[in-house]
């Protein structure tokens, strides 16, 4: 799952990148609204973590324009204890909201919850034959036992779990597993795949040739 945090204090934008990244997140970063709203309409994010006050463009107004065009779930972050603020930003579309100073946890939850709410996914634990994908807790179990995935092969799960039943491209999920910073080889996903599957089972995961991957429902 690929995040844009899009936020002007460079301590706060840090400390909340660090700990996406921990969670097993790709993270892009923005330190102003001209860039932050660049980025947010090229790339499809997961979702988005949008300050409120930012330089350039502030964050509604990111948000408005944003909103034209795409529907990728949007937190933001006011400074301001103003529940004229919060009504703002949800009526031009935002998802959710903190106001700041904020617990990480928390944050962490609601970014939980918003990818699942976009999936469509009201369960925090999805059953695909005898593997269960925790979403709340970032686990996955084989026939009850715990298996160790990394921080980019749960990710790899994750996504093709909560769009089990299609066929996801290659495209997609380079787009969605790795940040702006990756320089990554591109046979790497193959690596990420063949790795999931001796964990997980081969038929874990299917290859659509020429089309991509697929967990069936
Ligand atoms: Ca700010």
């Amino acid at each position: 799952m690929r995040i844009l945090v899009v936020e002007d204090e460079p301590d706060l934008l840090r400390g909340l990148t660090r700990a996406l990244r921990d969670e097993g997140y790709a993270v892009d970063t923005a330190a102003n609204g001209d860039d932050g709203l660049y980025k947010a309409t090229e790339v499809n994010y997961d979702a988005i973590v949008l300050d409120v006050m930012l330089p350039k463009l502030d964050g509604w107004t990111v948000l408005e324009r944003l909103r034209e065009s795409k529907k990728t779930p949007v937190l933001m972050l006011t400074a301001r204890d103003r529940s004229a603020d919060r009504v703002r930003g949800l009526d031009l579309g935002a998802d959710d909201y903190l106001v700041k100073p904020f617990d990480l946890p928390e944050l962490l939850a609601r970014i939980r919850a918003l990818i699942r709410r976009s999936a469509s996914e009201v369960r925090t634990v999805i059953s695909i034959g005898d593997v269960t994908i925790n979403t709340a807790s970032r686990t996955v179990a084989r026939s009850g036992d715990v298996v160790a995935l990394t921080a980019r092969e749960y990710s790899l799960v994750e996504y093709l779990a909560l769009h089990r039943g299609e066929v996801v491209t290659r495209t997609t999920l380079y787009e969605h597993l790795f940040d702006e910073n990756d320089d990554t080889l591109s046979n790497l996903l193959d690596v990420h795949v063949s790795n999931v599957r001796k964990k997980l089972g081969h038929d874990f995961i299917a290859t659509r040739r020429g089309h991509g991957y697929c967990i069936e429902a």
